[in-house]
């Protein structure tokens, strides 16, 4: 079936509106590595997808998830060994504070239980986020979710604050006084809630705020930013979805980037390598407090088969040592990003942690008026060029590029030859 009649019968049966990649959407049929190939045999290299987080189809997984569906896949209410391996296995990759686990199929769900979790033990509504977030798609988390919103949350027991950002700043300021004035504003947020006669319940971000454009983040921000939280007696939830299982290269969480501890943390995405695995890891009082006052059950989440892949998951990134290859090679890009931002002035600012890339295009340096248009063209260009990618942040100006983690340096020059031609072109 050709490209045009693919599209047309999509639009008649998901909806003219359901979203779809580029100007010219690609029609993939097979996944290796980190590769994608369409219908027509062309191959991709894949700078955007984080799910496919240790490779496309990696043996490994597969070969767990067949075994596994082949000799018990059922809901969680029966005693069984695996569920407890997988979450003892990752539970001992956080902080000792962070002991106990909740399975879920999706990072909302995920989002979800820690609002309820976090809203269950303060007595508390208000949740502070970001502006221009996503966290999920149910009704709780949507009211976080600011970036189809313009940046502001209409619902009124959450308040959205700006996210902290070192390239555009607030009046100038930097180091050490910037990390206080972004913090101010959760202070301010707080404040606000009060006000209303919300009490807090807490405050859920992504801890390198990556919807919002991955900004690099003032040191010492998360730290205050927890603090007044906490003083205010709420609960920091970190949204691990796409800063988690060593994607910054530095560290297996986001938030041990920042040096905190939070009190429940989410993941998602990339925890079963495109299988639907989710959950929540939090402090031991917290969920218990959570399982004494709700039954709360997942017909999917947790089962043989999904604990299976999330076990065969970390094997790969222990076994292939893909946080220090997210390390080396995220180095090596953003040197090359840095050449490239020597060379064309309509990059802004260069930004990374890991395998995770920020490219900021603006019209000018000096007002920083961001290049929208120019940054949905490259998007379609570098398709062109047989490279996936997409564009982040409150104005769209950012190229976004987080390909799955057994990304080379070889394919690292890939991606900045393309880039560097279609900087040219555009
Ligand atoms: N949190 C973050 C930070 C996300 O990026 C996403 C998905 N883009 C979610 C939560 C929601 O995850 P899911 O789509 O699995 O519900």
């Amino acid at each position: 079936m050709s490209v045009t009649e693919l599209i047309e019968r999509r639009s008649r049966l998901l909806g003219a509106k359901a979203p779809l990649f580029y100007d010219k959407p690609v029609h993939i049929v097979r996944g290796e590595g980190v590769w994608l190939f369409d219908a027509d045999g062309r191959r991709y290299l894949d700078v955007y997808n984080n799910v496919p987080h240790v490779g496309h189809c990696h043996p490994h997984v597969v070969e767990a998830l067949c075994r596994q569906a082949g000799k018990l896949n059922v809901h969680n209410r029966y005693l069984d060994e695996i569920i407890l391996d997988y979450a003892e296995r990752l539970t001992a990759k956080f902080d000792s504070s962070l002991s106990m686990a909740v399975f879920t199929c999706t990072g909302s769900e995920a989002n979800e239980v820690a609002l309820q979790m976090a809203r269950n033990w303060t007595g508390g509504k208000g949740v502070i986020c970001t502006n221009f977030a996503y966290h999920g798609n149910t009704t709780a988390v949507w009211e976080l979710g600011t970036v189809f919103s313009g940046g502001v949350s209409t619902s009124p027991r959450v308040r959205a604050i700006p996210p902290p950002d070192s390239y555009r700043g607030i009046n100038g300021l930097d180091g050490e006084a910037l990390a206080d004035a972004y913090a101010d504003e959760v202070k301010k947020a707080i404040d606000s809630l009060a006000e209303a006669g919300i009490k807090l319940a807490g405050m859920l971000v992504c801890p390198i705020f990556s919807a919002e454009g991955l900004p690099v983040v003032p040191p010492g921000y998360m730290a205050k930013a927890v603090a007044h939280v906490r003083g205010a007696g709420g609960l920091f939830i970190s949204d691990e979805v796409q800063a988690g299982f060593g994607r910054t290269g530095s560290h297996m969480w986001g938030h041990e980037v920042h040096g905190v501890v939070p009190d429940i943390v989410t993941m998602g995405k990339p925890m079963g390598n495109g299988h639907p695995l989710a959950g929540v890891v939090a402090r031991a009082d917290i969920l218990n407090a959570f399982r004494d006052r709700v039954m709360y059950f997942n017909t999917f989440g947790g089962n043989p088969v999904s604990c299976a892949v999330g076990m065969a998951v970390l094997d790969v990134l222990e076994q292939e040592q893909l946080m220090e290859n997210a390390r080396d090679v995220g180095i090596y890009v953003i040197e090359g990003l840095k050449k490239l931002r020597d060379r064309y002035d309509l990059i802004g600012d260069v930004r990374g942690l890991g395998l995770f890339f920020g490219v900021e295009l603006v019209k000018d340096r000096s007002s920083k008026e961001p290049a929208t248009g120019e940054t949905g063209k490259i998007v379609n260009m570098m398709r062109d060029r047989g490279i996936l990618m997409s564009r982040i942040g409150a104005y769209d100006n950012v190229l976004k590029m987080r390909p799955p983690m057994p990304f080379s340096r070889e394919n690292a020059d890939q991606l900045l030859s393309a880039l560097d031609e279609s900087l040219a072109a555009v």
